[in-house]
């Protein structure tokens, strides 16, 4: 079977320019080398009204168990003012040992690592388990038609993961320094107490509501609402926005509204935060209107079989040992921790999304090399 070098089809890969939503075209690359390897390959395109159809890669080699899935994104973000890049961010220039184009720290080629890994297992022995990919090409965009309904998909067809690894960049200079192993979670307020409008001067044929929500706000924040713990920092609620809609001096306004934020971890379920909210906000007695909206739920993925595999690999690759971490911001593993262990490792963050994007031709073989370590450990 042919081996798959990783810096060639990372090269390949970023040479299709995916901006966000990807069109296709490097799904359907990477289908034709997974084709080649065995795979059996499903192209999903999900829509729904008011966003962009978009396509998604589902391939499975293998019928057996475990399922171990890598997980990833092909589309990638805009690349900015082209004319101050200093070389064609679509070209995939090799220069002084670094790959340079948009994609390559995040994250097309960690995708070729998996392939690449892949291909070096299936040399040296046959799995025993089976090896998913699910690539995504909205990721970067709404994550409306990507990965969530791709796990809807699986679990129509009865078929399920049992463990994944997201390739994000998740190491901040330098490899080996960094698993993800969850994430916060994200709640956003929307807070509104109604008045009655009236003369400044006539109080008594008014009623003035914002007493009222400074009140409730300096509730919500007079305690900490937790002091986090050994895998994740504290919980904290930021007010992000009051809007009183009032330019004049003498009328009382009829409204007042705020917004906030919190971005809390796993000592809080969005329900319980909620109600702990509440509870303050109602200790200011007054009356208020509020709309929640929870965006993503904190997850941990607990030390296992998933973690040590990887944290091993790291150390017997390149004898490091990475810090076990929940910081950053979202990722598609808030969806998938819903089906299965999820953790993420992938190449150096240090550029992604900048002018210039690049990785180390040795850390992307570095990857590919601690893939096919992770995999020799939970597959065969
Ligand atoms: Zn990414």
């Amino acid at each position: 079977m042919a081996l798959i070098d990783p810096i060639k089809l990372s090269q390949a890969l970023i040479r299709h320019p995916s901006v966000t939503p990807d069109n296709g075209d490097t799904l359907d690359l990477l289908a034709e080398n997974l084709t080649a390897l065995g795979f059996d390959c499903h192209k999903l395109v999900f829509e729904e009204d008011g966003t962009d159809p978009v396509p998604n890669l589902y391939a499975r080699l293998g019928t057996g168990a475990p399922n171990f899935c890598f997980a990833g994104h092909t589309d990638v973000v805009p690349v900015g003012a082209t004319g101050s890049w200093s070389v064609d961010p679509f070209a995939a220039d090799i220069k002084d040992g670094n790959l340079y184009g948009r994609g390559a720290s995040d994250m097309k080629s960690a995708i070729a690592a998996f392939v690449a890994a892949v291909s070096r297992l299936l040399r040296d022995e046959a799995p025993k388990g089976s090896i998913s990919l699910l690539i995504t090409g909205d990721e970067e965009g709404p994550a409306i038609n990507g990965t969530k309904k791709v796990l809807d998909w699986l679990e129509e067809r009865g078929e399920t993961l049992d463990y994944c690894l997201v390739g994000e960049p998740t190491n901040p200079q330098e490899m080996g320094q960094m698993i993800k192993v969850g994430r916060r979670g994200s709640l956003h307020g929307m807070l509104k107490v109604h008045g009655i409008q009236g003369h400044v001067a006539y109080p008594h044929t008014a009623k003035n509501p914002v007493p009222d929500l400074v009140a409730i706000l300096a509730e919500l924040n007079k305690e900490p609402l937790d002091a986090g713990n050994e895998l994740f920092q504290a919980s904290n609620l930021e007010i992000v926005n009051i809007d009183i809609d009032n330019d004049s001096h003498n009328v009382i306004p009829a409204e007042a509204k705020a917004r906030f934020n919190v971005r809390f971890n796993n000592e809080f379920t969005p329900e319980g935060l909620q109600a702990e909210l509440t509870r303050r906000m109602k200790r200011a007695g007054v009356d208020y209107e509020i709309d929640w909206w929870v965006s993503g739920d904190s997850f941990l993925t607990k030390k296992g079989p998933l973690s040590d595999a990887v944290v091993t690999a790291v150390q017997t690759v390149i004898d490091k040992t990475p810090e076990l971490s929940t910081t950053g911001g979202t990722s598609d593993a808030r969806f998938i921790k819903n089906m299965c262990p999820v953790v993420e490792f992938g190449l150096v963050g240090a550029t992604m999304h900048k002018i210039d994007e690049h990785v180390a031709i040795s850390d992307i073989e570095t990857l590919s090399d601690i893939y096919l370590n992770v995999l020799k450990r939970l597959v065969i």
